[in-house]
């Protein structure tokens, strides 16, 4: 009886703790959403492009992994049964690698996220640049695409960012944004800051 009583209040603290994590996602969505309108000039993203679910490790804190499988139940039994086969797969051939393991999310298909509305920070902020500071010195990190003629493109010059390029397209730069998760909680999320996120780890790791 006793223990009925620990379980049910950690399941409601759990979805309290979920709860708290979509209002969360309300407030950062909206951030993502203007850092996406004011760089426009150089954003490809669009139907069909699933390039950036094609190859990476995908970090995903434990809070983000649970919100994200709290989505699984509402898939589909198929869907279902070809992410639980593409997870297996991908550990099996995980297990052979040596170093990193870059593969296809498992929860893409068909070139579609079926957990779109759940789908982790990562990759809602991706295909923006972000600007970081790396031992004092402040760089600009572009999106992986940006090599394929799609997200910055335009201001990729022998491998490096072109500044002059970015200034000639109207947008600022450099952007004047961060995406990491610590930035998010210190600078825009006064007053949604009991969450926790927990360890971070690439999405496979989570399904061991
Ligand atoms: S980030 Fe790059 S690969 Fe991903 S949808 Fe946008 S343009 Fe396509
Ligand atoms: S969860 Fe969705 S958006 Fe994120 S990497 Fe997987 S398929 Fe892409």
């Amino acid at each position: 009886m006793k223990t009925n009583h620990v379980e049910e209040n950690q399941q409601k603290l759990h979805s309290s703790m979920l709860k708290l994590y979509e209002k969360y996602l309300e407030v950062i969505d909206k951030y993502i959403e203007t850092c996406f309108e004011t760089q426009k000039p150089f954003i490809h993203c669009g139907a069909g492009c699933c390039n950036c679910c094609e190859t990476g490790e995908y970090p995903f804190s434990r809070l983000e992994m649970e919100y994200l499988m709290s989505g699984f139940p509402d898939l589909t039994f198929e869907e279902q049964q070809t992410i639980k086969t593409n997870i297996k797969i991908l550990l099996a051939e995980k297990g052979q690698s040596t170093g990193r393991f870059l593969h296809k999310c498992p929860f893409l298909l068909n070139c579609r996220c079926v957990m779109y509305k759940r789908r982790g920070i990562t990759c809602r902020v991706y295909g923006l640049a972000s600007f970081e500071t790396v031992k004092g010195k402040q760089v600009i990190k572009l999106p992986e695409c940006s090599k394929y003629g799609l997200n910055y493109s335009e201001v990729v010059e022998n491998g490096t960012v072109s500044l002059e390029k970015f200034q000639s397209c109207g947008v600022e730069a450099p952007i004047r944004h961060s995406l990491s998760l610590n930035y998010f909680e210190r600078e825009i999320l006064r007053g949604v800051t009991e969450l926790e996120f927990g360890e971070i780890r690439p999405l496979l790791e989570w399904f061991r």
